[in-house]
Order: structure tokens, then C-alpha cells, then sequence
């Protein structure tokens, strides 16, 4: 039986797959099981952050698995510490929970934060201050807590009843925020800077600050979802830095462990001692062998590569604006939305076909290469896209 039969037969059908089973990748290049070659604009949903068997990565990995490759959390283990201290230090953020994905990371997050409600409200059974105001169109994750949070109501048909304490509203829209606290005892306000799966839509700076302002003055927290945008991807090491906001909550996940399934939550000074022990846990959660490679990626994301990723993303975006078929471009860095006049999934879908691996969200492409994608293979990447394109 091939990969594609035993697939369709034995896996659970939640996923449309594309016609392709990959079997290796090098750095911004995959091969599949006919050893045909693509060009990799996706990095695996921006979580392979240096691409595909990258050397440092592979060898912080492996030496970690031959030694010791999970111990649970009644432990110690130095590659854990040693990365909530970087996340720390790098951020100016006081303490980490690490968690195994996104949406794990933004459920401890809503924990945390209703936590602090029930403190704010000042009653026992914390029914004040619970509420958790998201943006429409935003992206949480697929559990039930994340699914609520999500403000894209198509996902959340055939799973009634949610958790309850959830309310999304427009984005850019700070009267509709204001009138969301007004109306409903909030604990937090979460947000992605950069939505990702609902468009590449980057939401206004000033928006952000007024958000800030209007939280701190109701001492309401502010959650930042880094899932997609952080680690990098957006040019600086966490989205919000470019926004002049500093969240009280972080959240990321996807390139933090360059490939392997992370997600961490990062507290501020004023959150760092809201859960305490027996509050929250995870088996899983800061896995040496996923710190390890977690720090091979962290401790290379520096200055001078970060300006890298910005000039990358300056070359990929004067290119893009060139090319046929294109009507716009969001995003930030090297998560770039592109808007097309023609079909995105059938533009993406004709990519695939000429050897480039692309992503769509909503009705545009979507491109998230890995963050060392060198020159040559931009250009390459382009020069499908703009065939694409050119055909459309
Ligand atoms: N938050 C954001 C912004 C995301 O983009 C995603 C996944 O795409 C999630 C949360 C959920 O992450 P995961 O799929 O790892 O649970």
C-alpha cells in the first residue's frame, strides 16, 4: 500500500492534504518520494525557522536524545532552564511555562488570566473578571478554550457548547474594545499583531497603544498570541516589539523549536506569580530534546540576523509588488500575505506543481520561508510564483 492509500485509510480525515509525500528536506529545499525537488516558501507553517535539517539544530537535537531524551516535570533538566532563562533575557520578560504547542501555550495563558480576574474581582468563585476580549478574524487554536477564543465563527459550528467568558470584536476598532470592557467583566484582551490564519492582516500600532492604555487604566492584561508571528518571522524577535506595546502575557509556539513541537508562555514581572504550583502542568512541556533544539534556533536569532530577515523580506516584497496577478501585500518580515486577483488555493495548489511549496490564508497566498533562505533560492522561488502568476 503506498504512503497516499495507507494515509487516507488509516488517518483520521481532518486535513486536505496536497498530493505529495515528502521524504527530505535541506535547508529551503524538500524532496518528495520521487525525488523531485521544491523550493520551500512554507518552512512547515513557519516552524522549521532554519529550514529543513539544519546542521546546529540536528546536532543540538541528537546529542540531547542519546542523552537524555525526557525525564517529566518532576525534575530538573539544564536544557529547560537554560531556554526560559534565554526567552527571558531576550525579552525582558520574568518567568516562562513551556507548554507543546500553540494552542496549549494560549490555554495556559487563559488560565493565567483567569486567575488574575478572580484576584481583581475578589470573589472566591471567580465568576467576576473572567471574560477574555479576542479580535474577529483572529486564531487561537482548535481546542475548545482556543476555539471560543477564535474570532472566525466558521470554526466554531458542530462543537457547541464552549467554554463560556469569550468575546471577539472588529479589530483597529478601539471604541468596540472599550464598549466590550465596558460591558463585560474582562480579564484579558488577546490579540495576534499580525493575524495569520485570518489573512496576514497587521493591525495598527496605534490601535495596540491604545489597547495598552486602555487595559492598564482597567488593569486589564494584555495577551500577546507570538504562535505565528514570533521566533524571528516577523523581522524583529517577537511582533510586539514594533507595535510599542509590552504585553503582560507572550505566547509562541511554531519556529521557536525549529521543528520540533514547543510552545511557551512568557510572563511579566506583574503576571510572573499568578500560577502557582498544582495550578497548571503539562507532561510534555519543556521536553529536553525540544529545548535543545529550541536553543540552537533562540540563541542565532541576534541583531544582525534579524536584520537579515528584515532585508529579505524588503527584496521579497519589491519583487512581489512587480509581479503579475498581484493587488497587495501585508504581513510583516517573512510572513507576507499576498493578495491575487485570481484563486489562491488554485494559484498555490499550480505552485506545488512547478516545485514550489506555498501557503494560502483566507483569499491570499501566504509566503513563510525559512528565515535563511539564501539568496539564490529566493530568487528561484520567485521566478515559479511570477510563472504562476504571470498565467493566472
Ligand atoms: N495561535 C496562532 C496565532 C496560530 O497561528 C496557531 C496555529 O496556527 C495557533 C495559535 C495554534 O497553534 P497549534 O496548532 O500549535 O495548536
Amino acid at each position: 500500500m503506498n504512503t497516499i492509500t495507507k494515509d487516507t485509510q488509516f488517518i483520521a480525515p481532518t486535513y486536505t492534504r496536497a498530493d505529495v509525500v515528502f521524504i527530505c528536506g535541506k535547508g529551503s529545499r524538500l524532496w518528495d518520494e520521487s525525488r523531485r525537488e521544491y523550493l520551500d516558501f512554507s518552512s512547515g507553517i513557519g516552524v522549521n525557522s532554519f529550514g529543513s535539517a539544519d546542521p546546529e539544530w540536528l546536532a543540538a537535537v541528537t546529542a540531547q536524545a542519546g542523552g537524555l531524551a525526557h525525564i517529566s516535570n518532576l525534575y530538573y533538566t539544564e536544557p529547560c532552564a537554560d531556554l526560559a532563562e534565554l526567552l527571558c533575557k531576550k525579552t525582558g520578560m520574568a518567568k516562562v511555562f513551556f507548554a507543546n504547542s500553540g494552542a496549549e501555550a494560549n490555554e495556559c495563558a487563559i488560565k493565567a488570566a483567569r486567575k488574575y480576574g478572580q484576584r481583581l474581582g475578589g470573589a472566591p468563585d471567580g465568576v467576576t473578571c473572567n471574560t477574555i476580549v479576542t479580535l474577529n478574524n483572529s486564531f487561537h487554536g482548535r481546542t475548545l478554550a482556543t476555539l471560543a477564543a477564535t474570532g472566525q465563527p466558521e470554526y466554531h459550528k458542530h462543537f457547541h457548547p464552549f467554554p463560556s467568558g469569550f468575546i471577539s470584536v472588529p479589530a483597529n476598532d478601539i471604541d468596540a474594545l472599550c464598549s466590550a470592557f465596558d460591558a463585560y467583566p474582562t480579564c484579558a484582551f488577546m490579540f495576534e499583531c499580525v493575524q495569520g490564519e485570518g489573512g496576514v492582516n497587521t493591525l495598527s500600532a496605534l490601535y495596540l497603544q491604545d489597547a495598552q492604555q486602555l487595559c492598564s487604566e482597567r488593569d486589564i492584561l494584555l495577551i500577546c498570541d507570538e504562535v505565528q508571528t514570533g521566533n524571528g518571522r516577523t523581522g524583529t524577535l517577537y511582533s510586539y516589539e514594533q507595535f510599542g506595546i509590552s504585553p503582560d502575557i507572550v505566547t509562541t509556539a511554531n519556529g521557536l523549536g525549529g521543528g520540533l513541537p514547543i510552545g511557551a508562555v512568557l510572563f511579566s514581572e506583574k503576571t510572573a506569580g499568578v500560577l502557582t504550583p498544582g495550578t497548571h502542568g503539562s507532561t510534555f512541556g519543556g521536553n529536553p530534546v525540544c529545548c535543545a533544539g529550541a536553543l540552537s534556533i533562540l540563541r542565532r536569532l541576534d541583531e544582525d540576523f534579524l536584520a537579515s530577515v528584515r532585508a529579505k523580506s524588503e527584496y521579497l516584497r519589491t519583487a512581489l509588488a512587480g509581479m503579475p496577478c498581484v493587488t497587495g501585500l501585508s504581513g510583516l518580515g517573512l510572513m507576507i500575505g499576498v493578495s491575487v486577483a485570481c484563486n489562491a488555493k488554485a494559484a498555490a495548489q499550480k505552485c506545488l506543481s512547478a516545485g514550489l511549496v506555498i501557503l494560502t490564508a483566507k483569499d491570499k497566498l501566504r509566503l513563510l520561508p525559512p528565515l535563511n533562505t539564501p539568496q539564490s533560492d529566493l530568487d528561484a522561488g520567485l521566478a515559479i510564483l511570477r510563472e504562476v502568476l504571470g498565467a493566472c
